[in-house]
């Protein structure tokens, strides 16, 4: 072992294996019990799990802070959420992934939580939203409008007006962007998504470089009994470890269908910020788009993102997405497969 900073693609292959010793498995295996001899730590496996530990250390070592495993990228968003004192103010991202803001609007509705909804791409309204506020939630790039916020002005303000910011960090993964470098609080994770990366396993992360916020998280944790199974946290540890090869590959054919769909037919718009493998596709309306999803061939229709094959889905299908996204758009999710072919396919399935 040696003390060198390492870069991230070399952190995401080595944090969090067991020490170089002989006769040691290369890989933290997977502990499936429900406690442990008396005497040590962890006491019972609802607060800890060595095959916890190894996925935490080393998405901990990626995003440069605490990590939390949860069961569910929800479940981090809830947990971070449950911090907001009662009847605290959450400045949010008008996109920011539905459920999320299903989760506030509820709240709003008993008195739990005050919602200021505000379009990250404007910095002054953000800022104008902070006084009083106990949250500034951030998504970057947002699901599914693809929006991308300035997060170190953003974060700065919040910290100025002593607000905690949070960064969704799914879409960007801490490949592309570190939030806690950046200025966030607190990074959250559905590590379902890229992190994970072959749609096996629903997981989620907090990461936060405040150790007292560390310690309420977990203890909300342990209290409320979100946490993942140890086979899951495997396979996200097991999928970390090439998400790098991944990135790589599906960025590229992102940027390339970006391109090559600009002028394609029926293609209203292309959105593509550069920060995920995430593309966004606005045809005329919602026939034009359920048309599309209807007539490819390789392209899985399927809600999610993040794995290694290709997917897409109308993201007005759903009745809680918000009206502000055009009925027309179709959010791709693009994996590893030969750009060629996927192009071909959404070029047919775009035609006559
Ligand atoms: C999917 C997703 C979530 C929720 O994660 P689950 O693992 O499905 O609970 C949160 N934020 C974003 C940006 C997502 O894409």
């Amino acid at each position: 072992m040696s003390d060198t900073p390492r870069r991230p693609e070399t952190i995401a292959v080595t944090a969090g294996r067991p020490p170089h010793e002989p006769g040691a498995p290369l890989n933290q295996p997977v502990a499936f019990t429900s406690t442990f001899v008396q005497g040590g730590d962890p006491v019972y496996a609802r607060y800890g799990n060595p095959t916890w530990s190894a996925f935490e250390e080393a998405l901990g070592a990626l995003e440069g802070g605490d990590c939390i495993a949860f069961s569910s990228g929800m479940a981090a968003v809830s947990a971070v959420m449950a911090q907001v004192p009662h009847g605290g103010a959450v400045v949010v991202a008008r996109h920011t992934y539905q459920h999320a803001l299903l989760l506030l609007d509820e709240g709003a509705a008993s008195g739990r939580f005050e919602v200021r909804r505000v379009d990250i791409t404007d910095g002054d309204a953000v800022e104008a939203a902070l006084p009083g506020a106990a949250l500034l939630w951030l998504e970057s790039p947002t699901n599914p409008a693809l929006e991308v916020a300035d997060i170190p002005r953003l974060t700065a303000a919040a910290r100025a007006a002593g607000v905690q910011s949070v960064v969704d960090n799914t879409f960007a993964t801490p490949l592309l962007q570190r939030p806690l470098e950046l200025g966030a609080d607190i990074v959250v994770h559905s590590a379902t998504k890229l992190i994970a990366g072959h749609s096996d396993v629903v997981l989620g992360a907090v990461v936060t470089g405040a150790p007292e916020a560390a310690e309420r998280i977990r203890h909300h944790r342990g209290l409320h009994g979100a946490i993942p199974g140890p086979m899951e946290v495997f396979l996200a540890l097991r999928g970390l470890r090439t998400l790098s090869v991944r990135l790589e590959r599906a960025a590229s054919n992102a940027r390339e269908l970006a391109r090559r769909l600009a002028d394609a037919p029926g293609v209203v718009e292309v959105r593509d910020p550069g920060l995920s493998t995430v593309l966004a596709l606005v045809l005329a309306d919602a026939a034009a788009a359920d048309r599309v999803v209807e007539r490819v061939r390789l392209w899985i229709p399927a809600t999610s993102l993040g794995g290694v094959e290709s997917t897409l889905e109308r993201r007005r299908r759903w009745p809680t997405e918000a009206p502000t996204i055009p009925e027309g758009l179709l959010r791709l999710s693009v994996g590893i497969e030969h750009v060629d072919d996927l192009a071909e396919d959404l070029l047919q399935a775009l035609g006559e």
